[in-house]
C-alpha cells in the first residue's frame, strides 16, 4: 500500500509517523510525505540562543489534551516534558493601559468565584450586577443554531465582558474576533450549559464539582495520598522543535520530500495521483495535512463543493517577536505569566507572555523573555511590515503598557526574533461545525482521501497529533467503509 502525506506540520508528520510504524512491520506500505518549504514542523519552529529557548509558534500543549504528550512519550521525550510554572500563573488585560489581573475563578470565560469578580477592578458595577443576575438565567429551550461567542457572553454577561473578557481571550487563542468565531465549535460546553442550566455561572459550578470529586478519584496514589496536580500547559525542555525532530528521527529519510509543494491532485482508476517537483506518483492512500485553503485548490477538481466548503474556512495571520533582556537592567515585572490586550485599547499587540516565568528553565538565570503576539484577523496588514518597525512597536507598547521604570524605551534587547505565520490559524467560524459535517461526508464519498489539520476539530497541537495520527490509522486499517469524521471520536 502507498499513501502520499501532503503537508509536513505537525498534523502530517503525526500522520507520517503512523504509517512508519506500519511500515516496520509490513515492508509492502510505503508513504511520500511532501511539504513545500525547505524545512518540517509547519508552525513549530523553536530556536535557542544564548541558552534561552524562543518559540516562533506555539510555545506549549494544553496539559488536558493527551495526544501530544502521549506522543512525546512513544518517541523518549517523556524526561524532556515541561509542566507550566502554575504557582505563578496569572494574566492580565490591558485596561486604559493599566495591568488588571483576570479575577480568580474564571472558567471557559464565566466567573464562578463571587467575592472575586465583586472585587476585581475589571469590571464595571453594571457588569458585575449583571454577572450576579446571570445565576437566574433560564434554561434554553428554544435551539435557534449556532451564534458567535460574543452573542453568547454577552447575553450572559453584557458586552464589557466580550470586550475585556472573550474577545482578547480569544484573539490570544486565535487571532480571531469573538464576534465572529462560533459559540458551537469553539465553547461547546458553554452551550450544552446554557440548554441545560440556563446560567453558565451554575453550569460550571456544577461541572467542576464533578470534575474535581473525578480529579479526587482518579489522583489519588496507590497508598492514597493526593497526587500532585496537572499543569494547565505542557512544554518541551528545548522547544517544540524537539517534538519534530523527534519525530523526523523515527520517519525514512527517503519517504521525506522538502522543497516540494504538491501542485495537482487527481483521481486515478485505483487510487490518488499526485503531483509535485515535476514528477507525478501514484497512490492508494492520500491524507492532506495542509491548510484547509491549500486543500481547497488541489481537490478542486477531485470535488468542486468539497473544495468549495474548505475554501470557506476563514484563516488568520500572526506574528510573534520575541525579545531577550537582562532581567537587572528592567525594573519589577508584575506577577505572572503575562497580559492581553482588548481591541478597544487600539494597540498592535494583542497579547505579551513573559516566557521566563511560564516555562522555568528555559531562559538563562537573570535573563527576561518577552514573546509578543501580533496580526490576527482585525491586522493582517502588519505581515507586511518590515522586522524593525514591528520590534520597535513592541518596545513602544511594552513601555507604555509597563511603564518606563519597569521597560526603559532606550533599553536595546540582546536579541531579537520575529516570525510571520501568514494564513496558518483556521478560524471557526459561525455555522463552522456544520460546515465540518459537510466537508467529512464529501471525503467519506472519496475512497482513500482523508484530512487533517488545524481546521476541523481543534487548532491546537494535540488536536492535530490526534487528526493526523487517526487519518493514518483508517486508511491502514483493513478495507471498510470510509469513518472519517473529523470530530473526535
Ligand atoms: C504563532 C502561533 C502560536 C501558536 N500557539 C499555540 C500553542 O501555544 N499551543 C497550541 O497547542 N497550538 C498553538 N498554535 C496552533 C498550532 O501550532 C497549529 O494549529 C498547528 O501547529 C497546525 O499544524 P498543522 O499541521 O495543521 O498545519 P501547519 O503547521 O500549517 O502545517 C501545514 C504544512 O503544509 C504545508 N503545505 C501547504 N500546502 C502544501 C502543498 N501544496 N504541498 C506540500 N506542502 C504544503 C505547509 O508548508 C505547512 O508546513 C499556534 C500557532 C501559531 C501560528
Amino acid at each position: 500500500m502507498r499513501i502520499a502525506i501532503v503537508g509536513g506540520g505537525i498534523a502530517g508528520l503525526a500522520a507520517a509517523y503512523e504509517v512508519e510504524k506500519a511500515r516496520a512491520e509490513n515492508a509492502a506500505i510505503q508513504y511520500t510525505l511532501y511539504e513545500s518549504r525547505p524545512r518540517l514542523g509547519g508552525s513549530l519552529a523553536s530556536e535557542v540562543v544564548d541558552g534561552a529557548v524562543l518559540e516562533e509558534g506555539p510555545d506549549s500543549f494544553l496539559t488536558e489534551k493527551p495526544a501530544a504528550a502521549e506522543l512525546c512519550r512513544e518517541l523518549g521525550l517523556e524526561t524532556d516534558l515541561l509542566p507550566s510554572n502554575d504557582a505563578a500563573r496569572k494574566t492580565h488585560i490591558v485596561v486604559h493601559n493599566r495591568l488588571v489581573a483576570l479575577p480568580d475563578g474564571l472558567m471557559f470565560l464565566v466567573p464562578t468565584k463571587l467575592a472575586a469578580t465583586a472585587f476585581t477592578p475589571l469590571f464595571s458595577i453594571a457588569t458585575k450586577l449583571r454577572m450576579a443576575v446571570e445565576l437566574l438565567h433560564p434554561p434554553r429551550l428554544d435551539h435557534p443554531g449556532d451564534e458567535s461567542v460574543a452573542a453568547l457572553v454577552e447575553r450572559h454577561f453584557g458586552a464589557e465582558a466580550v470586550d475585556r473578557l472573550a474577545d482578547p481571550l480569544l484573539s490570544g487563542i486565535y487571532g480571531g474576533a469573538a464576534a465572529e468565531l462560533s459559540a458551537a465549535a469553539v465553547l461547546p460546553r458553554l452551550v450544552e450549559m446554557e440548554t441545560r442550566f440556563g446560567s453558565l455561572t451554575r453550569g460550571m459550578l456544577a461541572a467542576h464539582r464533578t470534575m474535581q470529586a473525578r480529579v479526587r478519584n482518579l489522583s489519588k496514589t496507590p497508598n492514597g495520598g493526593a497526587a500532585a496536580p496537572r499543569p494547565v500547559f505542557t512544554a518541551l525542555r528545548g522547544g517544540m522543535s524537539q517534538l519534530v525532530a523527534a519525530l523526523v528521527a523515527r520517519l525514512d529519510p527517503a519517504s521525506l520530500r522538502l522543497n516540494a509543494p504538491v501542485v495537482a491532485i487527481e483521481r486515478a482508476d485505483s487510487g490518488w495521483k499526485v503531483e509535485a517537483a515535476g514528477a507525478t506518483g501514484l497512490y492508494d492512500g492520500l491524507i492532506v495535512a495542509s491548510s484547509a485553503w491549500a486543500a481547497a485548490g488541489l481537490l478542486a477538481s477531485v470535488d468542486g463543493a468539497l473544495a468549495a466548503d474548505l475554501d470557506a474556512i476563514p484563516y488568520s495571520s500572526s506574528i510573534t517577536v520575541n525579545l531577550i533582556y537582562d532581567e537587572a537592567r528592567l525594573g519589577d515585572l508584575p506577577q505572572g505569566f503575562g497580559f492581553l490586550v482588548p481591541s478597544s485599547e487600539g494597540r498592535a499587540m494583542l497579547a505579551c507572555t513573559f516566557a521566563h516565568r511560564k516555562f522555568l528553565g528555559r531562559t538563562p538565570p537573570a535573563k527576561a523573555v518577552f514573546r509578543a503576539f501580533l496580526g490576527g484577523v482585525r491586522r493582517e496588514a502588519q505581515l507586511a511590515q518590515p522586522d524593525e518597525t514591528l520590534i520597535a512597536t513592541v518596545r513602544r507598547e511594552l513601555t507604555e503598557i509597563l511603564g518606563p521604570r519597569t521597560f526603559p524605551p532606550t533599553l536595546e534587547p540582546e536579541h531579537a526574533r520575529v516570525a510571520r505565520w501568514s494564513r496558518a490559524m483556521a478560524q471557526y467560524s459561525v455555522g463552522h461545525r456544520e460546515r465540518i459535517q459537510r466537508i467529512a461526508a464529501r471525503v467519506r464519498a472519496l475512497e482513500g482521501l482523508r484530512l487533517a489539520g488545524n481546521a476541523y476539530d481543534g487548532i491546537g497541537v494535540p488536536d492535530c497529533i490526534r487528526l493526523g495520527r487517526q487519518a493514518a490509522r483508517e486508511l491502514l486499517a483493513p478495507r471498510q467503509p470510509s469513518t472519517q469524521s473529523l470530530q473526535a471520536s
